[in-house]
């Protein structure tokens, strides 16, 4: 059955002119539409009760399986306005999947394709007026589907009752520097995913773990950290959310292969199809952190970027660890190969160049 929604307008929406101030400069993460789409599963009555209605705090009993055990998935991706005005999604078919295989990992119940289609477009459309105008920089309406244990149970299995809801934010850079490189550190004690685990699953519990090897790197001057194997600690494996390129001098385009503790990004996979396009030779196998700092040092290595939803291509400069660091292979803004790809990209989702692929919704 396809789940539908009642709709229930904001009694307050914000006037033209304070929507109008946030869109002016909206930073990434910190505005929110004026409503969003909640829809309830239980054990017996499978997905029902879809509803469009004000942003607004959640009411949740203090026993929430979520609070307790981290029973949890959510996706990331954004809404782009052409130049006619016409609102697009970008791959939302994959962010369907990847959530549908996140839930069967976080043992909570799936949403059909359809179902987690119908629910962006949904909120889209009500509140279309949230989506940046088109030529105003790298701006979008980030969406941010997720699903959590709401059932209040203290017992630890998986819950007989989940909330699945959509909220929206527009969004200007993830990065305020823009191209400028960023620098990563080796967190080497501190590892996001292990076999077995949840790494491939966009569950919050991933993010939580990254986030000591992420202030580590901070307290060293770096941006962000690079995560490497649990087991070995020597292979790369990727961002706290982002995945890794490497461009090298004999035209290959490199990147850690999915071991099943990396999170398979969309952006990584597009760009693995985009390579072609571009006489690059995408490789995706195992890579070892001293196979970045010698190719580095050797010149094999010619440009490193980082990718994602969020920031799309990120120039990677400098590498730092406990004892040493790897010269940025990267300049002031990015290499020329990183450049292109990321150009590429991006006038595919804001409608600049042909969607061959049938990427757009
Ligand atoms: N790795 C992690 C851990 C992430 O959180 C993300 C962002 N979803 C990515 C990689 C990139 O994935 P995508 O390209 O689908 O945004």
């Amino acid at each position: 059955m396809t789940l539908s929604y009642t709709r229930e307008q904001h009694p307050s929406p914000r006037s033209d002119a304070e929507r109008e101030a946030i869109l002016a400069d909206p930073g990434f993460g910190n505005h929110f539409t004026d409503h969003m789409v909640t829809a309830t599963w239980n054990r017996d009555g499978g997905w029902h009760d879809g509803r469009v209605h004000p942003f607004g705090p959640i009411a949740m009993s203090p026993a929430a399986a979520v609070l307790h055990y981290a029973q949890e998935v959510f996706e990331g991706m954004k809404a782009y306005r052409h130049e006619d005005g016409s609102v697009w999604t970008f791959r939302p078919e994959a962010n369907a999947a990847r959530m549908a295989r996140s839930a069967q990992r976080l043992a909570l119940p799936t949403l059909s394709e359809e179902d987690f289609v119908g629910s962006l477009r949904a909120l889209v459309e009500t509140d279309e007026a949230w989506v940046p105008a088109y030529g105003t920089g790298e701006t979008s309406l980030y969406l941010r589907p997720f699903m959590y244990a709401s059932e209040a149970f203290l017992g630890v299995r998986p819950a007989h009752e989940v909330t699945y809801s959509v909220i929206a934010s527009p969004a200007g850079a993830y990065f305020t520097g823009g191209l400028t490189p960023v620098k990563l550190w080796v967190s080497e004690h501190y590892a996001r995913a292990g076999e077995g685990g949840t790494g491939s699953a966009k569950c919050g519990g991933n993010y939580a773990s990254s986030l000591a090897g992420q202030l580590e790197g901070i307290d060293h001057g770096c941006d962000q950290a690079v995560f490497l194997d649990s087991a070995t600690h020597t292979y790369i494996e990727e961002l706290g959310g982002m995945n890794l390129f490497f461009v090298t001098s004999d035209g290959r385009l490199r990147t850690p292969a999915l071991t099943g503790s990396i999170l398979e990004g969309i952006t990584r996979d597009s760009i693995l199809t985009l390579a072609k396009d571009l006489d690059l030779q995408p490789e995706e196998d195992r890579i070892t952190i001293d196979e970045w700092k010698d190719g580095v040092a050797s010149g094999e290595i010619t440009e490193i970027f980082a990718c994602g939803t969020a920031a799309v291509i990120t120039p990677v400069g400098e590498l730092r660890w406990d004892g040493g660091s790897a010269a940025s292979t990267a300049g002031e803004g990015g290499g020329e190969v990183t450049r292109s790809i990321r150009s590429r990209l991006l006038d595919i989702q804001y409608g600049r160049a042909e969607d061959t692929r049938g990427w757009l919704t």
